[in-house]
């Protein structure tokens, strides 16, 4: 139920606001459609081309506590004449729409840079016309690779952290040649934040930006062949759940040695929703969102899930539990990756960190 007496982080009652949210239908705006009608008074209109991972939010009609309280709207933003009244209707718009699976950029690099910048360009255009507030969700993959990954491989310099931390305000954005299109994503992402701070810095928009770093949890992507497309490649949590689900050995990209630091999509959630309630802290800054100690490797990760699964699931492990794969026999030609992701955590602790110094999972 929405709670009567909110206030923000400076002990200002929080006014109920309406939230034009574009990707709303998928990962990370299902569980902050939940979060919002579950803990807020807050209004979302819901804009995506699919509905499935929140229709236990919208139906059955008037069922739900919160049921005056989201609309859905099915559409493309591509080319639907609808969108600028619907970001006119909302205090904030909340842009959470991209092709953002990696094994779809460096096949599907057109569909990916139009995704991740040229259908973004109206969002942010509208917003600025229209004097409107936008959260925009960006990616950590802007970074690229660390500066540490230059350097030799037996370079003591590549245990300091100045070499491989990812700050917002200072790191450099890394990436590979044109002929590896994996940086079609980042580099288009990068681009749209460029061009947000610009409209910032010019025509006075009111922004946040936000990267996140492997957030990971229910109704991520989806299991091929069950409810995605036989032939897609998700994201590596769902690799490794429909390998395991299908008996089959986990394959490890290049060997597995590439490190992320994961987060559970709730606890990053409540950062997000900090964003939202506190806009005097979060306009105008580009927020790290992750857990930088809770790094592993993929093969580490591959492992841990297998554990997990043979504890639950009472079945044996596998014989052979893992097995290598090169990044062109898995992705094709033009992969590449990201060596290391720790985010730097200072500005989003100083901007949003009341919440953040009490919950050990977002240090
Ligand atoms: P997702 O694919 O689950 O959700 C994206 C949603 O956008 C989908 O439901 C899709 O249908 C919708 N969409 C895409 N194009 C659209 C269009 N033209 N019109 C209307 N709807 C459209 O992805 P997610 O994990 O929820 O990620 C959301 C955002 O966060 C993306 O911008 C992504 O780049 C960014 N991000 C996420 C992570 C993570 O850890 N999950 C990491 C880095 C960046
Ligand atoms: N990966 C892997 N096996 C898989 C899927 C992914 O080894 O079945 C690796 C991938 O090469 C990358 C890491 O897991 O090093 C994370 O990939 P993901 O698709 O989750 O996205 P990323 O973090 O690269 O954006």
């Amino acid at each position: 139920m929405a709670s009567v007496a909110r206030v923000d982080l400076d002990g200002n009652p929080i006014k109920p606001i309406t939230i034009c949210m574009i990707g709303a239908g998928g990962f990370i705006g299902s569980h902050l459609c939940e979060k919002l009608m579950s803990e807020t008074p807050h209004k979302v209109l819901a804009l995506d081309v699919y509905n499935d991972k929140i229709k236990h939010l919208l139906e059955p009609e008037n069922a739900h506590p919160w049921s005056d309280r989201i609309q859905f709207h099915r559409l493309n933003i591509k080319q639907d004449s609808r969108l600028e009244g619907l970001i006119k209707m909302a205090d904030l718009t909340i842009n959470l729409a991209a092709i953002c699976t990696p094994a779809d950029y460096n096949t599907r690099p057109l569909d990916t840079i139009y995704s991740n910048f040229i259908d973004a360009l109206p969002v942010v255009k509208y917003c600025s016309e229209n004097n409107k507030r936008l959260i925009h969700f960006s990616t950590c993959e802007v970074y690229g690779k660390t500066i540490g990954s230059y350097l030799p491989k037996d370079s003591p310099l590549r245990q300091d952290p100045a070499y491989y931390v990812l700050k917002e305000d200072e790191s450099p954005c890394i990436f590979g040649s044109i002929e590896k299109q994996r940086w079609s994503y980042a580099c288009a992402k990068q681009l749209i934040e460029r061009l947000i701070y610009a409209e910032g810095a010019e025509n006075g928009l009111e922004f946040t930006i936000v990267r996140p770093f492997n957030w990971i949890g229910p109704r991520m992507d989806f299991i091929p062949g069950i409810d995605g497309p036989s032939e897609g490649v998700p994201r590596v949590l769902a690799c490794f759940s429909n390998n395991l689900l299908r008996h089959e050995p986990l394959k490890l990209v290049d060997g597995g040695q590439s490190q992320r630091t994961f987060v559970y999509i709730r606890d990053a959630i409540e950062a997000v929703l900090l964003m939202i309630e506190n806009p005097a802290r979060a306009n105008g800054h580009i927020f790290n969102v992750g857990n930088p100690n809770n790094e592993v490797t993929v093969r580490q990760l591959g492992e841990m899930m297998t554990e997990v699964y043979v504890k639950v699931s009472g079945e044996p492990k596998l014989e052979t539990p893992t097995i290598d794969v090169s990044s062109q026999e898995f992705y094709g030609v033009g992969y590449d990756d990201s060596d290391k992701r720790i985010p730097d955590m200072t500005i989003i602790n100083k901007q949003l960190g009341i919440y953040l110094s009490c919950t050990p999972s977002l240090m």
